[in-house]
């Protein structure tokens, strides 16, 4: 391993920015009908393919396609969303905390004792997010008084919830039905084991007591004055444990950082070592300022060997079934990369720009449909693509390609990919 490496990596991720056919872009993807002139001309300074993320035809997740990306077989090392959303979140975890996602809610309850989910979201505008999850970190639960419960809130409805104590296990269902006029869900154990059915009970026993405790709060007395949804419940999914996964600084011996908006992303870059920075501005929404983004990301470079970019727009444009603002956020991700070019050395960077997955403009779905894939940099051989698309990156010199040789191929560009035999 070279002692004093001036190579630099950078992964930029747009995230679900490949697309399908839209029809009333007369066949173009979003990405082949933006303006994209940085992305082009990217392309044809290097080398293009097409990333099957996980597999051909699987769907990927945000976190299985992240973990792929950065290197990992999302099959051997994969433990649940919950826990990546905890890292994000800022809570640091011990091997045997249970993790999950977690959602403020609006219920009601029924004559049959039920919660019947009114707003799974509970509007999703929560901006007392932080003072409710507050009002009811670490409570104590009296069945279960070795038991610690921490809740973290992340943004807007979104918070995550870990369990701590001896004998708890991640097999365990989700309470969250995710329809609305449904009933919120009994946890059940998913094994035979006392641990699974000693943790379906607790979920349960501290779904009803976040209810107490919520309904009768003041903020949801001054929610519901305003004819605002009251958050009253938390919802919860994705149960995991912290995957125990070797830091790509043990793999590569490099030092790595992201700049990210969202906590799921921040997770997994913590989950494999990654310094998460803190970027003011840096949102995973529409609003999210690139400008920001470009300058934490060439500043990091100076201190690290390799930094993850993270852009979440272009996904969310697709969930939203809006492939006029995707083509919008594609534009605005030309320009964060843009913007970021013009501040890097890039005689010395290396950067590769794909997404960790299609998402269909048209479904508003994840999909198994590869990505666009681009490799830039001063040890790329480049083909002869020139433009950054679905259509386009299919007959580029990298092939179609698993998304987890990705990490490999820029540490190989950076002569810091491990040789394997002699
Ligand atoms: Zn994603
Ligand atoms: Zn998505």
């Amino acid at each position: 391993m070279p002692a004093q490496n001036p190579e630099k990596a950078i992964l930029i991720i747009g995230d679900g920015i490949g697309d399908r056919p839209i029809s009333s872009l007369k066949g173009k993807t979003p990405l082949e009908a933006a303006k994209k002139p940085t992305l082009d001309t990217l392309a044809a300074k290097g080398a293009t393919g097409l990333l099957h993320v996980l597999s051909p035809g699987i769907p990927p997740g945000s976190d299985t396609g992240h973990l792929s990306l950065f290197g990992y077989d999302a099959r051997d090392c994969y433990t649940g969303r919950g826990p990546f959303e905890a890292l994000g979140a800022g809570l640091d975890l011990e091997p045997t905390d249970i993790a999950f996602r977690g959602n403020f809610a609006t219920v009601r309850l029924t004559k049959d004792e039920n919660f019947e989910v009114i707003d799974r979201r509970a509007g999703r505008n929560l901006p007392e997010g932080a003072e409710l999850a507050k009002l009811i970190n670490g409570i104590k639960v009296p069945r279960f008084p070795k038991v610690k419960v921490i809740i973290g809130h992340t943004v807007e409805h979104r918070c995550v919830l870990v369990l701590r104590g001896k004998g708890l296990s991640s097999a365990v269902s989700d309470t969250d039905p995710h329809g609305h006029g449904d009933s919120v869900l009994a946890s059940t154990p998913m094994d035979e084991s006392p641990e699974a059915k000693k943790t379906a009970d607790l979920v349960n026993t501290v779904t009803r007591e976040f209810h107490r405790l919520l309904k009768d709060s003041p903020i949801n007395a001054k929610r519901k004055k305003a004819g605002l949804p009251e958050a009253n419940i938390v919802l919860l999914r994705g149960a995991g444990v912290l995957p125990v996964i070797p830091s790509l600084k043990d793999i590569y011996g490099i030092s790595t950082a992201c700049v990210a908006g969202g906590a799921l992303y921040k997770g997994v870059a913590r989950s494999v070592g990654m310094e998460v920075l803190d970027v003011p501005g840096a949102t995973a929404s529409y609003d999210t300022d690139v400008e920001a983004k470009a300058k934490a990301t060439a500043k990091a470079l100076k201190t690290h060997d390799y930094v993850f970019l993270h852009f979440k727009p272009t996904d969310s444009a697709s969930h939203d079934k809006d492939p006029m603002k995707k083509i919008a956020m594609v534009e605005k991700f030309d320009h964060l990369v843009k913007t970021l070019i013009g501040l890097i050395d890039m005689d010395h960077t290396h950067i590769a720009i794909t997404g960790d997955h299609t998402t269909a403009s048209t479904n508003g779905k994840h999909t198994g449909d590869p990505v666009p894939l681009l490799l830039v940099g001063p040890t790329i051989r480049s083909d002869d693509v020139s433009e950054f698309s679905e259509r386009a990156c299919a007959e580029g010199g990298l092939g179609h390609i698993l998304g987890m040789a990705v990490m490999p191929m820029l540490m190989s560009a950076l002569d810091r990919s491990p040789m394997f035999g002699a």
